[in-house]
């Protein structure tokens, strides 16, 4: 049988498939510290699996309204005017099955083959499928660890053409854990107000998790932008919920274009989200809130750790996790060298797999992320104090053991 060129061209999900590396080795009593899911370890707060259950019960196991329940929708927009600022109504929302879904519908609703979309890198592993897949031409804008990885307002005007169709923003950023601070998002803004044409796709599913004194900015709450930006969250990382598969978008602008859009292709696609999670959705987004803070604490106190272990590798560059979980060492100082295996690292792929292999410490190679990915290994902190301490000493361990001189060290990209 013949698979199509659309999905033989399409590489599997890196960060899942370390995800389900690590499980089986576990799974067959293997000592492994696993830094590579992308996932609270938490469980989803009681208050909000209440609802499910209740619904369950009560016979809400039809097919829902395909953009969710008026409800459920109301929840979503009562939560974006008053923790994100952006004026809009639940007729402005859409809730999809995980933000995953709705990144990619958005991107199906707004791209047209030969469209431009630039994108900020290292980023998320599954944007630039999701570009490709919707024939649209990935731009990327590279950003620097030396530069925290943002990049600056006079990148971004380079970047843009009239052919731009979509600027794609993920702060805090997977796998980065850094995000634009909201004078800088005012720079990166700036930019746009000159660039009509350009929609903003503005992924903040990490936007509760922050560690910084000030909150995320949201873009869609800059009035000049109101009405170009499709803000996408979800419920999957702020309230431990990554198997429910719940993500939303909001546009209010173009009387709703881009929402009926969505709508539209999700009603021949998955009809909508499961019936019985929309009174979760309210039960998160009202009492479930309470529950997040204790979250991002604990996230902020790993967050600190990892950063302070990881310092103490020599010649490791490792800016400081802003938001998300996720910390993104630059490696490239070990490149040209020999583990205690044998195996001569020649990029974060053979980094990861030697690290894996010779002392049970499970991280993401960079090279997906793109931009200078590759010298990089994304490791999540989404475990616990204990596990953090046990394998940071166990890669300090083993890198110095290293032996063999340094490859010249290559300009970043
Ligand atoms: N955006 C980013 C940047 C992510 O890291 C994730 C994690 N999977 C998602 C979107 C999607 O999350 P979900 O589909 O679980 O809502
Ligand atoms: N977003 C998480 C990660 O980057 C979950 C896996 C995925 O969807 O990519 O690890």
């Amino acid at each position: 049988m013949n698979i199509s060129k659309r999905a033989a061209a399409i590489p599997p999900s890196s960060t899942l498939a370390i995800t389900a590396k690590v499980r089986e080795m576990k799974a067959r009593g293997a000592d492994v510290i696993g830094f590579g899911a992308g996932e609270p370890d938490f469980t989803t707060p009681a208050v909000i699996c209440d609802a499910a259950i209740d619904a369950l019960h009560d016979g809400q196991t039809h097919y829902a309204p395909t953009p969710g329940t008026p409800a459920a929708r109301e929840a979503v927009a009562a939560k974006l005017r008053e923790e994100n600022g952006i004026d809009c109504t639940a007729d402005h929302i859409t809730i999809n099955n995980g933000a995953k879904f709705t990144v990619y519908l958005a991107l199906q609703a707004l791209v047209d083959p030969g469209d431009e979309v630039v994108l900020p890198t290292p980023a998320w592993v599954s944007y630039k499928p999701m570009i490709e897949l919707a024939g649209g031409t990935l731009v990327e804008l590279p950003a620097v660890a030396a530069a925290d990885f943002k990049i600056t307002p006079a990148q971004l005007e380079a970047a843009i053409t009239p052919r731009t169709r979509v600027f794609l923003l993920n702060s805090p950023s997977n796998p980065c854990g850094t995000m634009y601070t909201p004078d800088e998002l005012r720079g990166l803004v700036a930019v746009l107000e000159r660039h009509e044409h350009v929609t903003v796709v503005s992924d903040e599913i990490y936007e509760q998790l922050v560690y910084g004194d000030e909150p995320a900015l949201s873009v869609g709450s800059i009035d000049s932008m109101r009405d170009r930006t499709v803000t996408i969250n979800g419920l999957s990382k702020t309230f431990a919920m990554t198997g429910w598969r719940i993500g939303y978008a909001c546009a209010p602008g173009g009387g709703g274009a881009v929402i009926k859009a969505i709508n539209t292709m999700q009603s021949q696609m998955t009809s909508s989200i499961t019936s019985f999670t929309m009174p979760a959705v309210e039960a998160a987004l009202t009492d479930g809130r309470a529950e997040v803070e204790g979250m991002r604490r604990t996230f902020a106190g790993r967050a600190e750790l990892i950063h302070g272990l990881i310092r103490q590798w020599e010649g490791v560059v490792c800016p400081r996790p802003m938001g998300a979980f996720y910390i993104f060492p630059d490696i490239s100082c070990t490149f040209g060298r020999v583990t205690p295996g044998g195996v001569v690292i020649e990029s974060a792929l053979n980094f990861a797999s030697a690290l894996l292999d010779e002392v049970g410490v499970a991280v993401v190679p960079g090279n997906d992320f793109l931009g200078p990915g590759p010298r990089h290994v994304r490791m999540s902190f989404a475990i616990s104090e204990e596990q953090i301490a046990e394998g940071c000493g166990r890669v300090r361990e083993w890198l110095g053991k290293l032996t063999g001189n340094a490859a010249p060290a290559s300009n970043p990209a």
